[in-house]
């Protein structure tokens, strides 16, 4: 069984496990996942997944699970990691305590070979392995439980409204735990066989990921921000560690396979961007083709996409969320009010004001106004309540820190609510990537007038980590987006 980080072959990952390797130190123990870790992580599993859209399913799901076994079985885990990919257009990868590893289908699209994939899943066994993860989960939940949660116990819903949406969940590694998580995903690509060179190459391609978020400006200022970046800083001198880690390995750029071809295969016809059946964010707008239902958040809102809710954060500290269900049977929208504000309180003292029935857009909403009694003073609690016909009614659930500043925005919020027409419905169509040969004649211009979305140029070259003045060459293979054909995706 190779030691982690094979300290061999790889003289900058061997001089940071020195205590592991040099000839006094104790020699180190091999990599073990504990059972009490696995029951952490089989714990928040299925909480992890509701959180990031749930599971992906199919064979690209598979895919990152025999490719991440293999890169567990490098690094000495062999049969210890559970690898996941998760339905979010989000570009993060992520590992939780008891080698729960997930990777978003967002991180997928920008990934061009199999080797790349491999290192950003090494990274994270490195984590791992290095036991980082433990620490800083601990920590950082304690960050996500928030202030809030603090003053107001009895509710989930409140104390999850106080937290931040989990997708946006980071777990903050020093800078060396970094560089420490890279060398050894770097030893694991040669282990199994892969191009060490691939992993600065993937770090390259996120950092014009974050060029393009950040260039592209349509999207929300979370998600502008990629969470990789967040959870991993990637600076130009960790690239240059990585060439360098890649070059001390003495093996030569190219002289182990990236294996771009079989990759590209895999994600030919992944879904890109929102998933339809959890509704369109774009910017601060929201729409559901499936529900025809819409809304747009006044300025400094942002929003999340969760399969069960959407998550605002707005402008001093406001939070909230989105949801629907079915009005019940023989109830009205005052039934459907009260039962949620029931929910959303729990036993916590409020006062509640009368309801306000009025009609926004041409549909009957009811407004509740609560003062939710809190160890740091009252804290406003706004829930309005749309029937959007069919027995299905939609909310919004919006907390305020103490104080009323923010009722004009949430007020505007609540006023955005809309039915959407047909042909808006319409226009609401996912997308995929697919795969396509340049044929002789293609260029960039040929190939960005084949794609879906608002920058197809910019898209296209951060798809396929390219620049603008390198030549296509017939025969090659490159990722674009397009509208899924109807029905499928269902
Ligand atoms: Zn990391």
């Amino acid at each position: 069984m190779p030691l982690p980080g094979s300290c061999r072959t790889l003289p900058i990952a061997a001089a940071l496990l020195l205590a592991g390797c040099g000839g006094a130190a104790p020699e180190q123990e091999a990599p073990h996942v504990s059972e009490a870790d696995r029951g952490i992580g089989a714990e928040q599993h299925p909480q992890l997944l509701a959180e990031f859209g749930g599971a992906y399913p199919g064979e690209e799901a598979q895919y990152v699970s025999r490719l991440g076994g293999n890169i567990a079985a490098a690094a000495g885990l062999e049969g210890q990691c559970t690898f996941t990919l998760v339905n979010s257009d989000v570009v993060n990868a992520f590992a939780v305590p008891g080698c729960y590893i997930y990777v978003t289908r967002g991180l997928m699209a920008i990934v061009t070979s199999e080797a790349q994939l491999a290192s950003v899943l090494g990274h994270e066994v490195g984590h791992i392995v290095a036991a980082h993860s433990q620490r800083q989960q601990r920590r950082s939940l304690w960050r996500t439980l928030g202030v809030i949660a603090v003053g107001l116990t009895g509710s989930q819903t409140l104390t999850r409204l106080a937290g931040e949406a989990a997708q946006f969940f980071t777990l903050r590694y020093s800078r060396n735990q970094e560089y420490q998580a890279d060398d050894l995903g770097i030893g694991y690509l040669v282990e199994a066989g892969y191009d060490p060179h691939a992993a600065a190459g993937m770090l390259g391609a996120l950092a014009r990921q974050e060029a393009f978020m950040v260039g592209s400006g349509g999207r929300d200022v979370a998600r502008s921000i990629p969470e990789w970046a967040r959870s991993h800083p990637l600076t130009a001198h960790r690239i240059q560690r990585a060439r360098d880690a890649a070059d001390a390995t003495g093996i030569a750029d190219g002289a182990l396979p990236e294996n771009a071809p079989a990759y590209l295969a895999e994600v030919d016809g992944l879904l890109y961007g929102d998933d339809p059946a959890q509704g369109f964010v774009s910017g601060r707008r929201f729409a559901h083709p499936i529900m025809r239902i819409g809304f747009e958040a006044p300025a400094g809102f942002t929003l999340t996409n969760s399969p069960q809710a959407i998550r605002l954060s707005g402008p001093g500290g406001l939070r909230g969320e989105f949801g629907g269900g079915a009005l019940p049977a023989g109830s009205d929208l005052d039934g459907y009010a009260e039962a949620l504000a029931r929910q959303v309180l729990g036993d916590t003292p409020a006062a509640i004001a009368p309801p306000q029935r009025i009609v926004i857009n041409g549909v009957r909403a009811l407004i509740l106004s609560a003062d939710v009694t809190t160890q740091s003073g009252a804290v406003p609690l706004s829930i309005a309540a749309f029937d959007g016909g069919g027995g299905r009614a939609f909310h919004f659930v919006m907390i305020a820190p103490p104080g009323d500043g923010n009722a004009a925005a949430v007020a505007a919020l609540f006023r955005s609510f809309h039915l959407l027409s047909e042909a808006e419905a319409a226009r609401l169509r996912p997308r995929v990537i697919r795969v396509v040969q340049v044929r002789s004649g293609d260029t960039l211009e040929t190939l960005t007038a084949a794609m879906a979305g608002d920058h197809p140029r910019a898209e296209l070259l951060m798809l396929n980590d390219r620049r603008a003045e390198t030549p296509l060459r017939p025969g090659e293979r490159v990722k674009i987006v397009t509208n899924a054909a109807p029905g499928a995706t269902d």
